[in-house]
């Protein structure tokens, strides 16, 4: 018989490893004991880059066979913000009031914790089940995210590593547990221009040539033409400007130099090249209109993807919906998460506890939600296994 974790318990022990990224601090040395005990093959990954710290990352699986079923999360926790703020100490996990209280509870030490303990028990009832289960959890999901599941991905794809589906502990729900599964999410890509033209006297604007003009033009044209209207799972994509700047010390010198930010959430009607294609093509056109120069860099941090509704999806809604008495919608809103890399190996999809305090003071999830989250896990898990 193995060890059955208890859900709270688990996440206290995670919350009081203090591990805003890029540092671990004994976070994933929590997670591999307790995976170990259960009888799990940990292999810890760290990745490093030029000019950023090392992160710890880990995939560790349980069984050989197929199928396998993924849980993949996050340790990383974003900083505490102002200490004095907080009721309770953000490092030391504190019960109050049915809540437990602490930096990374919700997003998503908790949901770890959830999982750890629906595994312990199923393995205590089933230890003979047809399959495997499997854990990839990082510590670069706050951060910039280029050490994290990432490379994780890459490592378990050259290993020709089969995950059949994966289960992503973000907490998807905005104020009650049940409301939200997350089967896909918005691609995103940010635009930094910068148009060169000719400094002169305001008086004299023949003379000179400023890049103010295009760049009003420019930023008119790319977002007020809309990008599309969305379709049945998803918003419409939106442009929006970040920064306009432009430097100048004197009313009447016209500017030499002006550059603008925007930052577009896409949906599946286009990619990443389809995007820079469009911008680039407004651009030229105001660039030949304005005789301008014009400089143009693309950064993207995750394209668009969807989970197809199959029948794992629909069953896991199922259960949700019977534990938790709500209307659980499939949705596609909201930021980007991990699964924008994981996608590439295995559907996926975002169920985890609510996320309303999630990076403020006070960081809490309610106790009630954590049992039901960890008998929700449980019923997913037989149910993938049957
Ligand atoms: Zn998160």
């Amino acid at each position: 018989m193995s060890k059955l974790i208890d859900e709270i318990r688990f996440t206290q022990e995670l919350i009081n490893k203090p591990s805003v990224t890029p540092k671990d601090l004994g976070a994933m040395k929590v997670v591999t004991k307790h995976l170990k005990k259960l009888g799990f093959k940990c292999k810890l990954m760290s990745f490093q880059e030029k000019g950023t710290e090392k992160i710890i990352n880990l995939y560790a699986r349980y069984g050989t066979q197929s199928p396998n079923l993924c849980f993949a999360g996050h340790t990383d926790v974003v900083p505490a913000g102002d200490l004095a703020s907080w009721s309770t100490n953000p490092f030391k996990a504190k019960i109050k009031s049915g809540y437990l209280f602490g930096r990374g509870v919700s997003d998503m030490k908790g949901a770890i914790g959830c999982f750890i303990s629906a595994v312990s028990q199923f393995l205590n009832e089933d230890k003979k089940f047809y399959g495997s289960i499997s854990f990839l959890i990082t510590g670069d999901e706050e951060g910039i995210a280029v050490n994290g599941t990432k490379k994780v991905v890459e490592y378990l794809k050259k290993k020709k590593e089969n995950i059949d589906f994966c289960l992503v502990g973000e907490p998807s729900n905005r104020s009650k547990l049940g409301q939200m599964i997350k089967h896909g999410r918005r691609g995103s890509i940010t635009t930094y221009l910068t148009i060169k033209g000719k400094q002169g006297h305001i008086a004299y604007p023949h003379e000179a040539l400023n890049p103010a003009t295009p760049i009003i033009k420019i930023l008119d044209e790319l977002k007020s033409k809309p990008l599309d209207k969305g379709n049945k799972n998803f918003q419409p994509s939106n442009l929006e400007i970040t920064r306009i700047h432009i430097d100048n010390t004197a009313d009447n010198v016209i500017p030499a130099k002006a550059s603008a930010t925007f930052n577009i959430r896409y949906n599946n009607l286009h990619t990443f090249n389809s995007l820079k294609k469009r911008i680039s093509k407004t651009i030229k056109k105001f660039e030949k209109k304005f005789k301008c120069k014009t400089e143009v860099k693309f950064i993207g941090t995750g394209t668009s993807f969807l989970t197809k509704p199959n029948r794992m999806v629909k069953k896991i809604q199922e259960i949700i919906k019977k534990e938790t008495k709500q209307k659980t919608k499939l949705s596609t809103t909201g930021g980007t998460s991990d699964a924008r890399f994981i996608k590439d190996i295995a559907p996926c999809i975002e169920f985890g506890l609510v996320g309303n305090t999630m990076h403020q003071v006070d960081e809490r999830s309610s106790i009630k939600d954590m049992k039901k989250l960890k008998s929700i896990y449980l019923k997913i898990i037989k149910c993938f296994f049957n």
